[in-house]
């Protein structure tokens, strides 16, 4: 454990893969023996979700319900003090209902020793004011690198042959992660399985990047596979 020995209920605003790549690299480089060096066990686990002192909520309903919080309210009791700190991170905080707010209120106000929550969403203007006074908000604007997140999403969405060259630019300038591209393929692929229900011309694109998901980058080969992806991309979109 290196630095988060202050209990805190932190809300982080920001696009919703970068705050939670964010989250991601805040535990471990609380946990790795490195400060997040993203290739040990420790870091790897975090980053798989299978780390035991950190639990990370995501829900792909409109809103959260109370169930969904007794993961929570199972690990809370178990937390025993500083030396055993936990971290909890709610993705999208802004889909919690009254309800569940209201039953994780004194929580958030004084967590129990040794746990910190990370709050996350891209849309502070819906999240209950109550939750919102109780937390530490940081705003993250994107940086460069973020710009070049969205800058592959555009070159990887556009509908007409784009400049490799170009593309391969970006990407020497860019540090993507394996885990960031694995987002950034999800994300690639609820775009185009929308534009497949309107235009079945793209339903080519969409099983082919279906297909990249079994073919993830392993770590440092991110930039090949982005290449690769763009290529097939590329030609199935003329
Ligand atoms: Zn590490």
């Amino acid at each position: 454990m290196n630095n988060a020995t202050i209990n805190s209920t932190q809300l982080w605003i920001g696009a919703q893969n970068i705050v939670k790549a964010q989250a991601i690299a805040h535990v471990q480089k609380n946990y790795c023996h490195s400060l997040g060096c993203k290739t040990c066990s420790i870091c790897k686990q975090i980053e798989n979700e299978q780390f035991h002192a950190f639990m990370m909520l995501t829900t792909s309903k409109s809103s959260y319900s109370r169930a969904d919080l007794d993961a929570i309210f199972a690990k809370i009791i178990l937390v025993r003090g500083p030396q055993e700190p936990f971290f909890c991170v709610i993705t999208q905080a802004d889909k919690l209902s009254d309800s569940c707010a209201n039953s994780l209120l004194k929580l958030l106000e004084e967590p129990p020793l040794g746990w910190h929550w990370l709050l996350l969403t891209d849309r502070p203007q819906e999240l209950l004011h109550t939750i919102k006074s109780r937390c530490v908000v940081t705003e993250f604007k994107p940086t460069q690198q973020e710009n070049c997140y969205s800058q592959i999403f555009t070159f990887l969405t556009a509908k007409k042959y784009g400049d490799i060259l170009e593309f391969h630019q970006l990407l020497e300038r860019t540090k993507i992660s394996d885990y960031e591209s694995r987002l950034l393929l999800d994300d690639i692929i609820k775009f185009w399985t929308r534009e497949s229900l309107s235009n079945n011309k793209y339903l080519g694109i969409t099983s082919y990047l279906q297909k990249c998901i079994g073919q993830s980058p392993m770590p440092g080969s991110s930039k090949i596979f982005w290449r690769n992806v763009y290529l097939n991309v590329s030609s199935l979109v003329n």
